[in-house]
């Protein structure tokens, strides 16, 4: 494993653990399976766990784990306020008391404002009086570091990142959205300020694996790297000495393993000219396939008409990246055949979503579009036939 630093000189693991898409079972965590995913990333050097008060049972997973097995003073902890509901002291402390027992410990080592996306909303902060309470907390020692994660655009955060004398921040950012978000200026900006800038979404909640198009594949093996597409999209960001940790929702000990080894050989600076091309061919093809920037982090949910918004997006992404009827199949089975009907058309138009998606996506006119594309009448007559089929026989 390799390490980066900290404001007070302290070491990070590059590799960070995102404790947001672990492994369910009967609707819960598998406290089991995840648990020997932690220790097998913990053994590999990974000292960064990353979770928030709104992941389903994250943080009392990892409470329990970490209690168990005897590791809590040895790893840092980042969780995250949800400041968009927060409207007084009382509840900030609500939840932050409730995090701190979840997470069966007294002390935070990150403490984030999460999913910032305006100053706005910062300023908001401020006038309640979460200053005072930052700084009370850092001298008691129950936050040891303060920062904020972000999903707005360059100027935002710019604004923020500037507002306070932060210890940290946490930004999305991969090979394709370069320019969008904070993109590389928020970052330089952040790393210029000594603060550890943590990544979030590398691998576009896996798109840059399992939506890449077969011609960005093929240009990916013909580079003459043994990379795999995790490999380059977890490596372009190790190769730049302004990133500090590079969260991965990980959810199998293969996967920890393999990204592992690749923080263990990605030194800053080791891309080559030749892999900045590949990269930027790869991101050539992927665009050309794309017809919806959604990266599927559910900030729009849920939709009170009970539209699956990232559901229908994906699967019309997945008609150009892949094949039409893959497209169609997967809307047909994941969107089509689920009991509380979720399509687009249920869509009353209220804009509720739009004010959350930090991609900025007309989801209203990209939902009537995408309805178009992937439930023409055939398969809007087929898919009725077999819902009232499906949930009749399970009556
Ligand atoms: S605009 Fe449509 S999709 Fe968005 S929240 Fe409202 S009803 Fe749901
Ligand atoms: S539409 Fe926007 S908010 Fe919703 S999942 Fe996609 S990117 Fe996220």
């Amino acid at each position: 494993m390799q390490y980066r630093k900290n404001k007070k000189g302290e070491d990070l693991s590059i590799l960070g653990f995102g404790c947001m898409r672990f492994t369910k079972k009967g609707g819960n965590i598998d406290i089991a399976k995840a648990e020997k995913e932690i220790l097998e990333a913990y053994r590999a050097g990974v000292n960064y766990y990353d979770t928030a008060y709104i992941y389903p049972g994250s943080e009392a997973a990892i409470g329990e784990i970490f209690e168990r097995n005897h590791i809590r003073e040895k790893i840092n902890i980042a969780t995250k306020l949800p400041q968009y509901l927060i409207r007084n002291m009382a509840a900030v402390n609500k939840h932050f008391d409730e995090e701190l027992s979840r997470l069966r410990t007294n002390y935070v080592d990150y403490y984030l404002m999460h999913h910032m996306t305006d100053v706005a909303m910062w300023e908001k902060m401020k006038k309640i009086g979460i200053l005072e309470w930052i700084e009370e907390k850092k001298k008691s020692g129950a936050i040891r570091n303060i920062g904020f994660s972000y999903h707005g655009n360059t100027d935002n955060f710019l604004k923020i990142l500037n507002d306070y004398d932060w210890d940290m921040c946490q930004i999305q950012y991969n090979y394709l959205d370069e320019v969008s978000q904070a993109g590389v200026e928020g970052l330089k900006a952040a790393a210029e300020k000594g603060i550890p800038v943590v990544i979030m979404e590398p691998l576009r909640g896996g798109k840059l694996v399992n939506m890449l198009p077969p011609e960005a594949k093929r240009v990916m093996k013909e580079s003459g790297r043994n990379w795999s597409p995790a490999e380059w999209g977890l490596r372009w960001l190790y190769n730049q000495p302004e990133v500090t940790v590079v969260l991965s929702g990980m959810n199998s000990v293969e996967m920890v393993r393999e990204n592992c080894r690749t923080a263990a050989s990605a030194p800053a600076g080791h891309f080559t000219e030749a892999d900045f091309r590949t990269l930027s061919e790869v991101t050539k093809k992927i665009r050309e396939k794309e017809k919806v920037g959604c990266t599927g982090c559910r900030y729009c949910m849920p939709c009170p008409q009970g539209v699956d918004i990232p559901g229908i997006f994906r699967c019309y992404n997945t008609m150009f990246i892949e094949s039409k009827s893959q497209g169609r199949w997967q809307y047909a089975q994941t969107v089509g055949l689920t009991k509380e009907p979720a399509f687009a058309t249920q869509c009353i138009r209220c804009g509720k979503c739009e004010k959350h998606c930090p991609q900025e996506i007309p989801i209203r006119e990209k939902l009537k579009e995408a309805d178009r594309a992937v439930r023409p009448l055939p398969y809007k007559i087929g898919i009725n036939i077999a819902r009232k089929f499906v949930f009749r026989k399970s009556r």
